[in-house]
């Protein structure tokens, strides 16, 4: 296992990253994970704080969500919901889909950021791709069981943090 550190590491939700800092860094372009990170999944709701952080950052990156999600309907669901290209069966951490996303926002890797809150999926895959990688924590508007809280303090044990 090797020790990842995230070039970011929010103490909060994807609401709580800095814009300016991403910009001033020169990020040009966002992965985002999906599910917890920008939506609740299942239920598909986007809260308005995600809405509002989406809608500041838009004008200052290309954005492409990345997902290992495979249920295309919802899929498909959250592309007219977020209005951003979307690529589901990502089986992340594999580099694959993380060349595709940026092929898609024609982009190298020093200039994208991935965004997630999966340590072994998203900050990895997004690392061995040689972007940047922020890692946040769940939406707080999610209620998780416990035991789901506990493996993901396990797996951010795991890259150190
Ligand atoms: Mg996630």
């Amino acid at each position: 296992m090797p020790f990842i550190k995230p070039t970011y590491n929010i103490d909060g939700d994807v609401t709580d990253i800095i814009i300016e800092a991403l910009i001033s860094d020169g990020v040009k372009g966002l992965i985002f994970d999906l599910d917890s990170t920008l939506i609740e999944s299942k239920s598909a709701r986007l809260t308005e704080e995600v809405k509002a952080w989406l809608s500041k950052a838009r004008p200052h990156f290309k954005m492409v969500i990345l997902s290992n999600n495979k249920n295309s309907i919802y899929l498909e669901k959250v592309k007219t919901i977020l209005d951003m290209p979307v690529i589901g069966y990502a089986k992340k951490p594999s580099r694959r889909g993380f060349r595709q996303a940026m092929e898609m926002l024609e982009l190298t890797p020093q200039e994208v950021a991935v965004i997630g809150d999966r340590p072994l999926t998203d900050i990895l895959g997004g690392h061995r791709s040689g972007a940047k990688t922020v890692l946040v924590k769940i939406l707080r508007s999610i209620r998780e069981p416990s035991w789901k809280t506990s493996i993901r303090n396990l797996e951010r044990r795991l890259i150190g943090k």
